[in-house]
């Protein structure tokens, strides 16, 4: 049995179909993050209309197996009721993931979940040509592999060196796993080829003579798994924190304008180039301009 085409929430059909029309609902889960309050509405409601379990998909979301048609309106009423929503199915932006980042993580200088968040709320719900899949990572440790999503965003800081405050003690290089760092002359001098920025070295620097410069995300666009796993290209790098969701409307006005139905970003970046997409994102200056452009 098919559902309408217009049917007013995204839900799947299970796999084993046969008993009865029941379905699968997914739900919209903003960057992996419910309260406990939630949970415990989740498990009423998958005890009282499901089957008594939900599923964690590998994207941070939750589905729901199991649940009748004719209990779609009570269930949607019920996580309603707590603040959850169905949905992230589609040609629109999916659950936004993020890692735990922020302050959760010592390896975080920026704050990942915090613009997951953001880019959830305010990229959300349009419809698009196609899915979009958008992840976030406070480091380039990418616990959440942004490099392989359709938008993907690093969080990255670039060291800058005083060289007054040095004292040649090379505890930077000790902590740089990439070996990006060598001491020459009592000074430590970098690799900008090795470099992943992620300031490592800078947090272990016990004179500060390393400090954070340049502070933003690495973004990614075109990156996708699946049959055919592709990494993204670098758009940009060291974008703010605040500039962040203006870019990513920027690459959705991008894919409104040049994709095709079901054309996700890789082959629309194949087929234009990345060239046009770069022209489009950067034709002015990155600032507090609209998310959604007409
Ligand atoms: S990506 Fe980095 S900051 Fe985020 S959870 Fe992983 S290690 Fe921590
Ligand atoms: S930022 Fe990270 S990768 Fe780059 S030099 Fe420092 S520790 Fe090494
Ligand atoms: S850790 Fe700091 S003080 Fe020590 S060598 Fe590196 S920059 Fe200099």
């Amino acid at each position: 049995m098919g559902l309408p085409d217009d049917w007013p929430v995204q839900i799947e059909e299970s796999a084993s179909h046969e008993d009865g029309g029941r379905f699968t609902i997914r739900l919209h889960v903003s960057t992996g993050v419910l309260s406990a309050e939630q949970l415990g509405v989740l498990r009423d409601v998958a005890r009282q209309y499901g089957q008594g379990y939900v599923h964690l998909t590998a994207r941070q979301g939750i589905e729901l197996p199991g649940v009748s048609l004719r209990d779609l309106s009570a269930v949607q009423a019920s996580l309603a009721h707590a603040g959850l929503s169905t949905g992230s199915a589609g040609s629109r932006v999916r659950n936004v993931v993020a890692c735990t980042g922020g302050d959760k993580c010592q390896h975080a200088f920026l704050d990942g979940p915090a613009l997951g968040h953001s880019l959830d709320m305010l990229l959300g719900g349009e419809d698009l040509p196609t899915q979009v899949k958008v992840a976030v990572a406070s480091c380039p440790n990418s616990c959440t592999a942004p490099q392989m999503a359709d938008i993907g965003f690093v969080g990255t800081v670039e060291p800058v060196l005083d060289r007054a405050l040095c004292n040649g003690c090379g505890a930077c290089t000790a902590a740089c796993d990439e070996r990006a760092l060598t001491m020459r002359r009592g000074l430590p001098r970098r690799d900008p080829q090795r470099c992943h920025y992620c300031g490592a070295c800078v947090v272990s620097c016990p004179t500060r003579a390393l400090r954070a410069g340049r502070v933003g995300y690495m973004v990614y666009v075109g990156g996708r798994v699946g049959r055919r796993p592709q990494m993204g290209h670098v758009l940009a790098r060291f974008v703010p924190e605040d500039e962040a969701p203006d870019l990513a409307g920027r690459i959705l006005g991008f894919l409104r304008d040049y994709g095709e139905p079901r054309e996700r970003l890789y082959p629309l970046i194949r087929r234009v180039g990345l060239d046009l997409l770069r022209a489009r994102v950067h034709s002015r200056p990155l600032h507090r301009t609209p998310i959604r452009e007409a």
